[in-house]
């Protein structure tokens, strides 16, 4: 793939993102997705780490149907960007200035609450303007939106002004990823309560949306008109025992290069506070990478890298902008030579998963942590042979 002497990779560390690969996930959960469900690709948070404009680029090509970020910044940075698709924000929006921003750049915001929706109806009527809104019910996430069993009372309040045009009506899911479906179910059970009782009171309900990338994929009977799916998107699953359904790739990899390589005495400690003491002569590897660029500091001494196709051990405390490895078994590597910290290297590959197991922590937050420092090199065609 890389090769060492292209201009483009000459860096000390970088990402990849494999287009072809988010492209084939689109086509995968679009192929899953029970028919007439939209597919909203969920881009917060600069697209998991991965690029917003770019992904949004890509899978809008790809055929999904919706965007959703959760600040206003994200959705002026891809209006900007010449992205015209429909643009969701997941965030909830308090302000008056913000409201006209949403207007200026055709935005549809969530509204949460009567008071929220108060302010927004005020500002719209100063300045003669009119927005789709997504109404978001609160089934027992306990974050943001309305108690489902006053969804009459809330849609009813926002139906009462002109300004809004209600474009959706959604809830989110706290455990879909729990291999215990109950707490999911009682929130399923809620939300069709709430639908109920709008029906009953002769509401007409719009698109109506549950599921995120756990939810789409342990029940279809979650799929309702629309999916909101983030993680899935990047190839990554939210939990083990939702493998089997859709047959996904990992579209970012993060890259670096050897730097430096010395041989240490035995007895020599190795980086700060030398957790790891040479018990040997041993031979290693600087690596320009660290956990400025987003490497969690707490994968010391317990990660592998792959190189030219095998793992290599880290050793010592990885630091701010380098870390070190044991390569005494590899008494050919040079500096130069590529070093795959997550991603594929011939047959071998390390998952955000597997990073997040070893530390305690989940796949969502690994994705999010690479820092800016770490150029995104994005490839359109198959990156791997
Ligand atoms: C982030 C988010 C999603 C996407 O969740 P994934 O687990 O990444 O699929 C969906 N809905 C809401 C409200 C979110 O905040």
């Amino acid at each position: 793939m890389e090769q060492i002497s292209s201009p483009i990779t000459q860096q000390r560390a970088w990402v990849n993102i494999n287009h072809q690969a988010l492209r084939n996930n689109v086509q995968e959960l679009k192929n899953f997705l029970t028919s007439n469900t939209q597919l909203m690709a969920v881009i917060k948070a600069d697209a998991y780490g991965h690029g917003a404009i770019k992904v949004a680029e890509t899978v809008l090509n790809a055929g999904v149907d919706y965007l959703a970020i959760a600040t206003l910044t994200e959705g002026i940075e891809l209006r900007e960007a010449g992205i015209n698709a429909p643009i969701m924000i997941l965030g909830a929006i308090n302000t008056a200035d913000e409201v006209k921003e949403i207007v200026r750049y055709n935005l549809e915001p969530t509204l949460c609450t009567p008071s929220q929706a108060f302010v927004f109806a005020e500002t719209l009527s100063c300045l003669n303007a009119t927005l789709l809104v997504h109404l978001k019910l609160d089934t027992g996430m306990s974050r943001l939106g309305t108690h489902w069993h006053n969804a009459v009372d809330f849609v009813q309040y926002v139906q009462q002004f002109p300004q809004f045009q209600i474009k959706s009506i959604y809830s989110h899911l706290a455990t879909a990823d729990d291999i215990n479906t109950s707490i999911m179910e009682l929130q399923h059970s809620r939300f069709e309560e709430a639908i109920s009782a709008l029906k009953a009171n002769g509401i007409k309900t719009p698109c109506l949306h549950l599921a995120n990338s756990a939810g789409a994929l342990s029940d279809r009977a979650l799929h309702y008109d629309m999916v909101r799916i983030g993680l899935a998107l990047y190839g990554v699953y939210p939990a083990p025992h939702l493998h089997q359904k859709v047959k996904l790739q990992a579209t970012l990899e993060v890259k670096a290069r050897i730097t430096q390589i010395k041989t240490l005495l035995p007895n020599t400690g190795v980086s700060y506070g030398h957790t790891f003491v040479c018990d040997r002569l041993t031979k290693i590897a600087i690596v320009g990478i660290g956990y400025a660029d987003g490497i969690p500091r707490l994968l010391s001494n317990k990660m592998k890298v792959i190189i030219r196709g095998q793992f290599v051990d880290q050793i010592g405390n990885i630091t701010m902008d380098q870390l070190m490895l044991n390569i005494t078994n590899f008494p050919d590597l040079e500096v130069g030579e590529i070093v795959t910290l997550l991603g594929k290297d011939e047959d071998l590959e390390i998952s955000a998963d597997d990073w997040a197991n070893s530390i305690g922590t989940i796949s969502w937050e690994i994705l999010c942590s690479f820092k800016h420092r770490l150029p995104r090199i994005n490839y359109h065609k198959k990156i791997d042979d």
